[in-house]
């Protein structure tokens, strides 16, 4: 690393930095009222690893949300075989290896419990992370701004083709621009709907106008929502729309990492740095280039502090980093950094007036001391955190151990209420039942019904009622509930009372699983 003096005795002197004639959409020091005229943003491309990270999940993200509808999975000639499925006409959500039932709607809320606890942890562990890198949000706005540079330039062609008179070049650019996201929102509002039906058959029908009014009308919706709020309204979104900034202000902790402006090290900020080097007046790092306003999608200068509108999108830090390398300086005038060590540093940098001294900070040759607390990202670990994750993981795995180890076969029974009982020319009683056997698998099963608590019983089939059977054989078609009305007679002298709570049983002819249920056999014998 190099070692910069903070007086500026260098020979050689580095490039200068371009600087940007740009001014944050909501100045500490002139504070907009709350119904002020929005201010258009024309973000900057910023270049760093933040940034190519962002790109790596943006693709990720954008690849798993259009890809995934297309993905098969092959579960036997019975069942859907898309990979990811939700099929409303049957009430059921195939996830890869996982199908779940209505009935198992807990594991919905399961995951939901889950997606709650992961944004607390991450939350608390690297601020608002989710807002920065992966909310659909900013991912679209990041894809609409793709198409935006590449069509209109980046921020000063930009800036300069907003403030010329319409010509027909700029129409053109215009429409080509909004064209392009249009067609993009198109496209997400259509992939949508494959989340709900078999993707191919209904890209062909959606295409030859032969799909369903919900399917065109959801895509409309999705459509429209896409682009107003990825393509036009933007920033306004987070700021204004969004509940996650108000909430995520009581997750964070003096521990959390979060995108800060080490103003110990780049206060008094100064755009004349030779000069004042040359006075021998001590200056901070930060040379007031703008470059973290320009890159800012947010359109905020984080020198003001921590702020609502902040999305911890760390393209500020990238913007600066390349600045002090260009002026030789160490990088991370911004950085993550805890509030903790954020105030030990500025409590070495102020002296007795409370005035910040950039001298206070570095050694005689200039470099940042040693002692100065640094980004840790092993402030992750953490009481707090750790806890969050273990209940995150426990659920998770509770959840996991459940789905591997649940039942696929049912038993739900239904007494007949009128009439509860019959007795019979022989003076043995009858009761009818409605009988659901739930096969949840993907494969016919041949199911054996019985009964249990009433020893000389037998069940008949109402079309075959001069059959009595101790055993029935239902056979069972896939991921189906089959229903079967049944009688079960029971001779008087085996009841002892009016209510006889006896079992039917349920078993998988060729298999291991099985289930059972309580009933009630009613009859006129007293008690
Ligand atoms: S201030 Fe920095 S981290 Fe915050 S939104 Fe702007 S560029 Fe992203
Ligand atoms: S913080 Fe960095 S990028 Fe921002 S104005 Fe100062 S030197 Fe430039």
């Amino acid at each position: 690393m190099s070692s910069p003096d903070t007086t500026q005795n260098t020979t050689e002197a580095p490039p200068s930095p371009e600087r940007f004639d740009v001014e944050a959409v909501n100045r500490r020091d002139r504070q907009e009222p709350l119904y002020a005229p929005r201010k258009r943003i024309h973000p900057k491309r910023a270049e760093g690893g933040f940034r190519r990270f962002k790109w790596i999940v943006m693709m990720v993200t954008l690849c798993i949300y259009y890809l995934t509808p297309w993905l098969r999975w092959d579960r036997g000639e019975f069942a859907p075989d898309h990979a990811v499925l939700i099929d409303l006409y049957n009430r059921r959500f195939y996830f890869f290896f996982i199908e779940i039932w209505p009935q198992e709607f807990y594991y919905v809320a399961g995951l939901l419990v889950m997606a709650g606890i992961g944004l607390f942890l991450v939350t608390s562990s690297v601020g608002r992370a989710w807002c920065g890198y992966t909310c659909p949000q900013t991912v679209w706005v990041d894809l609409f701004l793709v198409v935006e540079r590449a069509i209109e330039g980046d921020r000063n062609r930009r800036i300069k083709l907003d403030g010329e008179p319409w010509s027909a070049g700029k129409i053109f650019k215009k429409i080509v621009k909004h064209g392009t996201w249009l067609a993009i929102a198109l496209a997400t509002g259509g992939a949508w709907i494959f989340y709900f039906a078999n993707a191919p058959t209904l890209a062909v029908d959606v295409l030859t106008g032969e799909a369903a009014g919900i399917a065109y009308s959801t895509i409309a919706v999705l459509t429209f929502t896409t682009y107003s709020l990825g393509g036009l309204m933007r920033e306004q979104v987070c700021t204004y729309m969004c509940p996650w900034p108000r909430i995520q202000g009581a997750m964070l902790d003096e521990h959390s990492l979060t995108v800060t402006y080490n103003d110990w090290r780049g206060e008094p900020r100064s755009r004349h740095q030779k000069k004042r080097d040359a006075e021998g007046t001590p200056h901070g790092d930060c040379i007031d280039c703008n470059a973290c306003v320009a890159v800012c999608h947010m359109g905020i200068d984080i020198r003001d502090g921590q702020q609502l509108e902040c999305i911890t999108c760390a393209l500020c830090i990238d913007a600066c980093d390349g600045v002090m390398k260009k002026v030789g300086r160490e990088t991370g005038l911004i950085s993550y950094a805890t509030l903790y060590d954020y105030n030990q540093n500025m409590a070495r940098a102020q002296s007795t007036d409370g005035a910040i001294d950039p001298s206070r900070v570095r050694d005689t040759s200039g470099r940042l001391l040693d002692t100065i607390k640094r980004t840790n990202w092993r402030s992750i670990l953490r009481f707090r955190t750790l806890l969050y994750f273990c209940f995150w993981a426990a659920i998770g795995l509770g959840m996991l151990t459940v789905l591997l180890t649940r039942d696929r076969l049912e038993l739900n029974v239904l007494h007949d209420r009128n009439p509860v009982f019959v007795t019979l020319s022989d003076g043995s009683y009858r009761n009818g039942y409605t009988i659901k056997v739930l096969n949840m698998m993907p494969e016919p099963r041949q199911i054996r019904l019985t009964i249990q608590g009433l020893p000389r019983a037998v069940m008949t089939l109402p079309e075959e009622k001069d059959h009595p059977q101790r055993v029935i054989l239902l056979d069972v078609d896939p991921d189906r509930i089959h229903t079967q009305k049944i009688f079960v007679r029971s001779e008087s002298e085996d009841l002892k009372e009016p209510k006889t709570k006896f079992r039917f049983l349920i078993q998988d002819n060729a298999g291991s699983e099985r289930d059972d249920y309580n009933a009630v056999f009613e009859s006129g014998v007293d008690g």
